[in-house]
């Protein structure tokens, strides 16, 4: 009954013989870091993958964040999610920013474009919103509003590599995207990410700041960071971008055997493909109606973990009812009764290329046999 765990993520990765190779060309440069060969190939490998005209890569999907909102010298209130992993609300606290939180909308669960007019105040500077899952935000609707208040706009886009609308990439959206190509990402690098910007001068300032702001030899024009993905990490994603199509290919057929088998369950539902959006299947989230279902979410939970399948509770808890955001007035549950119950009625199901048709029977029986 017990038998292999599976896991809600397995990591995309390269042969171990072409990594090989190419950790030989490393070893042979001698050139470890600070935008070698390999550094400037995957930027512009990804920059035409990605379909976006500038990419400045970096070591984490964190840094770029918190670059981001140095660049465009944001300060006072963000508006933001707390439907999402912490990283997006601690670059602000990192920055000295306060977050203000905004409820989500229960068909996307991203930030509630109509909740936002609300919640600026004179010191609100920008909004932060998250495309979470990879599904794409209402960006018309909220850019509408920032041009009306005159707010920047930085996605957090670390769940939507490749997604695009209408075939347009989602990164282009915003005054800025981030990505995080974390091991446990749809694309990875081991660790990494990067920063969508839209001119060939923004682009040149963000990688003065993740190089401790040098703009030359001798001359350091920012404050800046070091925060620079080095050059094992850049060729291992040079390989792992040659076989993502096929993996986000294999994520979407599981989806696919996912959503057959789970429409009829009562107390049970999940999200459809949205109309001329290509997704990328970064994540299964299913949501549990306790009365309907005849089971709590912690129950259903346990009981795949019982049986040695690991899904994961993203996101619960709400980023607001963490220790450093809990005291802020926008944090109260009353202000997100949305983003309190789909926080507490999700589980993300396991999600990756390497799901075997095995395993997908598996994880559907534990959550059909109640
Ligand atoms: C993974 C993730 C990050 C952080 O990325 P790292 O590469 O782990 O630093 C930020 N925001 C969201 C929404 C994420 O899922």
């Amino acid at each position: 009954m017990n038998d292999k765990p599976i896991y809600v993520t397995s990591p995309l990765l390269p042969s171990l013989d072409d990594f090989t190779s190419s950790l030989k060309e490393i070893w042979e440069s001698k050139i470890l870091t600070n935008n070698g060969s390999f550094h400037k190939k995957l930027e512009t490998e990804l920059a035409t993958y990605l379909k976006v005209p500038y990419l400045c890569l970096f070591t984490n999907g964190t840094l770029p964040l918190i670059t981001a909102l140095q660049a465009l010298r944001i300060t006072g209130e963000v508006i933001t999610t707390p439907f999402s992993f912490v990283a997006t609300t601690h670059s602000l606290w990192w920055n000295g920013i306060k977050p203000v939180f905004v409820d989500i909308d229960p068909n996307t669960c991203n930030l509630n474009p109509e909740k936002i007019e609300a919640a600026i105040t004179p010191r609100t500077t920008a909004i932060m919103p998250v495309h979470v899952y990879g599904k794409p935000c209402d960006t018309e609707r909220i850019q509408e509003i920032a041009d009306k208040y005159g707010l920047k706009v930085i996605y957090d886009a670390a769940h939507a590599f490749g997604v695009e609308v209408n075939g347009e990439s989602i990164l282009k959206t915003g005054d800025m995207s981030t990505l995080s190509f974390h091991a446990t990402k749809v694309y990875n690098t081991l660790e990494g990410g990067a920063l969508i910007v839209h001119d060939e001068q923004t682009k040149k300032r963000i990688d003065y700041l993740k190089n401790f702001g040098f703009a030359n030899e001798t001359e350091v024009v920012a404050p800046g960071i070091n925060s620079k993905m080095d050059e094992v990490r850049a060729a291992f994603g040079l390989l792992n971008l040659k076989s993502v199509d096929q993996a986000i290919e294999a994520r979407h057929q599981v989806a696919i055997k996912y959503r057959t088998a789970l429409q009829d369950i009562t107390g049970i539902t999940f999200f459809d493909d949205m109309p001329n959006v290509r997704h990328n299947y970064s994540y299964f989230p299913i949501f549990v109606d306790e009365e309907k279902y005849g089971m709590t979410r912690d129950e259903l939970y346990f009981k795949m973990k019982e049986q040695n399948v690991w899904g994961r509770r993203y996101f619960y808890p709400l980023i607001s009812t963490f220790s450093t955001y809990r005291g802020l007035e926008s944090a109260r549950p009353e202000n997100l009764p949305i983003a309190t119950q789909m926080a507490n009625k999700v589980i993300c199901l396991p999600m990756h290329h390497a799901l075997t048709p095995e395993n997908i029977e598996k994880i559907i029986s534990v959550i059909i046999k109640k």
